[in-house]
């Protein structure tokens, strides 16, 4: 699956494919519908390993863990502080308003503490909650995503070492634990280092002045990110066989997902944030449910909005009705999914970059809308009738304002040479 090349799947081709994959997959014995799981007592509470590998595209991945694999699964943004904040509070990015509307330094728009968080509703019904968190730069205390947890470490820690301590030491306890992985690795700079400094000088030439990259070196960054990639998916084996040593993982809920994707030149754009198109929404989804034992897989489009529901569920946790999420354990036919775009720093005065988009998701389907109301029609497979179920697009014209975080010209500097901002 690894290596570089457009994914457009309302072209009918790629679906028969994929169709006739699925067709091989029932045969080999996996099943399209989920394996129900079994919701546990209160006494047997499940463990809760939920691993976000920042900046994976879904066809740049595959996992062979026995567990239900969601090949429509959507980010509900194209960078990483509004698409967590959604996991983590069940909601899309014009409700949670953790977002980015300001200037370069002046951008962040902290997760206002009157949400209820996945770590605060699983830490007050008896979890131990803890987070390791590699994007040290945008997942630090100050976004507020730290809510509810016990122990919340953005500090560049081996994320690994660190989780499979955290995995010991709440089984020694006896405690049922909600432990949040965030791993970097597939992020630029990618790993081992290629030139980062001409990689950024290659995506400010395509996105800003359409400049094309050397389609060589292009090859060279996307070879770079599936190594990156390659090195999360140890990294997931090492705690995949702690939590089996332990003999936990059977009452273990574990996900696999990521925050956005990548672009490596489609649609005239390289990395992310730059739009909503499947090279930065479509991403990974994997689900292992306590006592689950063998593959299953589900076609509807489904969205990082939906894990908390998911979660609560089968740890026992009563959702509130304020959540955009269902529990994946319920999901309705026909539904839509959301994802938006909201322009960040000097990206506002860009004519391409600059525009608020939403995109409307339903199976395999897809719309995109500008904040003017006009649909961009570059992935089109809804009608815009159709596209609009479910969403209001005033929210469009009225972008949140929450309280922003003050960026220091210290912070701004490692911004711009991440390449965050210009
Ligand atoms: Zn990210």
């Amino acid at each position: 699956m690894h290596g570089f090349r457009l994914h457009l799947r309302e072209d009918g081709r790629h679906h028969g494919l994929r169709c006739l994959a699925l067709a091989l997959l029932a045969l080999t014995g996996c099943s399209k519908l989920p394996d129900k799981p079994v919701l546990v007592h209160r006494d047997n509470m499940p463990n809760v390993v939920l691993i976000t590998m920042d900046t994976v595209r879904a066809d740049h991945y595959t996992s062979r863990l026995a567990a239900t694999h969601f090949p429509n699964a959507y980010s509900t943004s194209d960078w990483t502080l509004p698409s967590h904040a959604s996991i983590f509070t069940g909601k899309y990015p014009s409700t949670h308003g953790a977002v980015c509307t300001g200037a370069v330094d002046n951008w962040l728009t902290e997760l206002d503490p009157k949400h209820d968080t996945l770590a605060e509703l699983l830490g007050r019904n008896g979890y131990r909650t803890a987070a390791v968190v590699a994007n040290s730069e945008m997942l630090d205390a100050s976004s507020k995503l730290d809510q509810g947890f016990h122990y919340y470490n953005s500090k560049r820690a081996d994320v690994t070492a660190e989780g499979v301590e955290l995995i010991e030491t709440a089984h020694g306890r006896g405690e049922p634990l909600f432990l949040f992985l965030n791993y970097m690795e597939a992020h630029a700079p990618y790993t081992p280092p290629v030139g980062q400094a001409e990689l950024q000088a290659a995506v400010d030439a395509l996105n800003y002045k359409g400049q094309a990259p050397d389609p060589k070196q292009l090859r060279q960054w996307v070879e770079a990110y599936d190594r990156g990639i390659a090195q999360v998916e140890r990294q997931i084996g090492i705690v995949v066989a702690k939590l089996q040593t332990l003999g936990i993982y059977d009452n273990t809920l574990l996900i696999v997902t990521s925050d956005h994707g990548e672009a490596f030149g489609e649609n005239g754009l390289m990395e992310h944030p730059v739009s909503v198109y499947q090279n930065q929404i479509h991403v990974p989804l994997v689900i292992k449910y306590p006592r689950q034992t063998t593959s299953s897989t589900v076609t509807e489009a489904v969205s990082g909005v939906d894990l908390l529901p998911t979660i609560l569920e089968i740890a026992g946790v009563a959702v509130q009705p304020s959540v955009d999420g269902v529990s994946l354990l319920h999901l309705p036919k026909e539904r839509f999914v959301y994802a938006e775009r909201f322009p960040c720093g000097a990206d506002n005065n860009d004519r391409r970059l600059g525009v608020r988009k939403l995109a409307a998701m339903q199976g395999d389907r897809k719309l995109i809308w500008n904040v003017d109301g006009s649909a961009d029609k570059t992935e089109a497979g809804l009608a815009p009738a159709q596209a609009t179920v479910g969403f209001d697009l005033r929210k469009l014209q009225t972008p949140n304002t929450g309280k922003q975080v003050p960026v220091s010209p210290e912070r701004l500097e490692r911004l711009k040479s991440n390449g965050y901002a210009r």
